[in-house]
């Protein structure tokens, strides 16, 4: 198991998984790209590349491949390009915004179904118990992580608000 890293990145938030039997972090960089133009031209979309190593701040940052992902919506794979840092071996992967680690359908979505969840205390005709319900899970164990305990249920609406507006995971 490793630590969850979280890090103001060139006005996005970065994020990312600390692996204890890799040394290098790899760590997704959420840009705003155009999604459907990713699709259609794949391994030839033109990435921007990061001006700077979201770790150490060195600015030596190399390609390092692709990775492919599935996305809800799409259905062939989406190529994601990777770089990796000259200096400290960090890993970056690019990944367009609204869609953080593990997230198959778009945040924007999640954050509707658990704002109804808990607002009204029961799910949302379209959502299934079994997918809300690990959804909810994962949120409440973020929650738990991050103030070691839950809030009153308000401020945990107002908090998963919060972070759906600025970006920041909300999902363990
Ligand atoms: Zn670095």
């Amino acid at each position: 198991m490793g630590g969850f890293i979280l890090r103001y990145f060139k006005g996005v938030w970065a994020t990312g998984v600390i692996s204890t039997h890799d040394p290098n972090i790899v760590m997704l960089v959420h840009t705003d790209v155009p999604l459907d133009l990713l699709a259609r031209q794949g391994k030839k979309f033109n990435w921007k590349k990061p001006t700077l190593c979201p770790r150490c701040d060195n600015c030596s940052i190399w390609g390092h491949g692709f990775v492919l992902c599935f996305l809800a919506g799409y259905k062939e794979g989406i190529y994601l390009k990777r770089y990796r840092c000259f200096l400290c071996r960090l890993v970056v992967t690019m990944k367009p915004l609204g869609f953080p680690k593990y997230y198959r359908n778009a945040k924007a979505v999640i954050y509707k179904t658990l704002k109804y969840r808990l607002c009204k205390l029961k799910w949302p005709d379209q959502c299934s118990r079994q997918r809300g319900g690990n959804w909810l899970r994962r949120f409440i164990s973020k929650v738990r992580y991050d103030f070691q305990c839950l809030n009153p249920e308000r401020h945990v609406i107002a908090w998963l608000t919060y972070c759906s507006r600025k970006n920041i995971p909300f999902l363990a």
